[in-house]
């Protein structure tokens, strides 16, 4: 196996554009793991761990941008991820355990495109881009439209994903992120919901609502946001939007859960909203 370690994006991006079987890979904790499952060696791998530029934090114009290669730890103990972010830092606090973390990026987890992925949920709440550079140039897209199946991802050959740039939500908001697993920790989700409310005056301005492991791609409900958009946040209108959710959710039955239990969970994590903001 030719193992490629670039320093710089454009030694990255050429090397992938000489190598166009190459895979990339960050922290390898995916990857490495499916190519042992599927006794299957890339010919050629492109490492990004020596890409600086790849890796780190830019806050500008209202925005945080985080470097692809950023590892999982980095975005845990960001301080402007943790007081700006908090949805997104309570995703990371309940990923992996701290091994993984420290291996495993955060641009990686949006690349394996799992409907389970635990940052993906938080990233389309807060209506997150992705921005992808190849030689020819760079271009963002809401992450909701980089994903386009379950695994699959509107990547272009030769192209790279860079960065993650996430709007910091204005106002008041309740943030919250909540994973369902068969166990505490290192367990992979059988359902989470990722949450973000924007309340003026007592009032739910806006609710942008995403659900992970509960079809082939993260689901967000926009009948139950309009729901919401509006009204005080009570118990009451939680519920009419919880049973939006189990209509809209499409979940399968697997070893972990059972497609009715994950429709039921869907629409009852809602609830902690309540619980969380003190609502009746
Ligand atoms: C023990 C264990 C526990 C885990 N627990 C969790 C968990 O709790 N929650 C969770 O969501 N996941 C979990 N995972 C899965 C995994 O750790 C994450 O998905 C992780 O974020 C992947 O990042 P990585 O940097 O290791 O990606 P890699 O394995 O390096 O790459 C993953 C895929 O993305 C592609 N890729 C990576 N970076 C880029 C880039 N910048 N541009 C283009 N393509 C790219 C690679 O080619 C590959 O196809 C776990 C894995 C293990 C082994």
């Amino acid at each position: 196996m030719n193992v490629l370690f670039p320093a710089t994006v454009e030694a990255a991006l050429e090397a992938l554009c000489a190598e166009p079987d190459a895979h990339v890979m960050a922290g390898g904790t995916d990857l490495l793991v499916r190519c042992r499952a599927e006794q299957n060696r890339p010919e050629t791998l492109v490492c990004l761990e020596k890409v600086a530029d790849l890796a780190g934090f830019e806050i500008s114009d209202g925005r945080i941008r985080i470097g692809a290669a950023t590892s999982m730890t980095a975005v845990l103990e960001n301080a402007a991820v943790r007081e700006r972010l908090p949805l997104l830092h309570g995703a990371a606090k309940v990923f992996a355990s701290p091994l993984v973390r420290n291996m495993a990026t955060l641009g990686g987890n949006v690349c394996t495109a799992s409907p389970a992925a635990d940052m993906l949920p938080p990233l389309y709440a807060l209506g997150a881009e992705v921005e992808l550079r190849s030689l020819s140039g760079v271009r963002t897209m809401p992450v909701n439209d980089f994903i386009v199946g379950p695994g699959q991802m509107a990547l272009a050959p030769g192209e790279l994903l860079s960065a993650i740039i996430i709007p910091i939500p204005e106002g008041r908001t309740i943030q919250y992120f909540e994973k369902v697993g068969r166990r505490k920790a290192l367990a992979i989700s059988v359902v989470s919901l990722a949450a973000l409310l924007r309340v003026e005056d007592g009032v739910i301005a806006e609710a942008r609502l995403a659900w992970g492991s509960v079809g082939p791609m993260v689901i967000r409900c926009p009948e139950a946001e309009a729901l919401l958009k509006g009204r005080s946040l009570t118990l009451g209108a939680l519920r009419e939007a919880g049973e939006k959710v189990r209509d809209t959710v499409s979940p399968i039955s697997d070893v972990r859960a059972s497609a009715e239990y994950r429709r039921q969970v869907a629409a009852n994590l809602l609830l902690r909203l309540a619980q969380i903001s003190g609502a009746h």
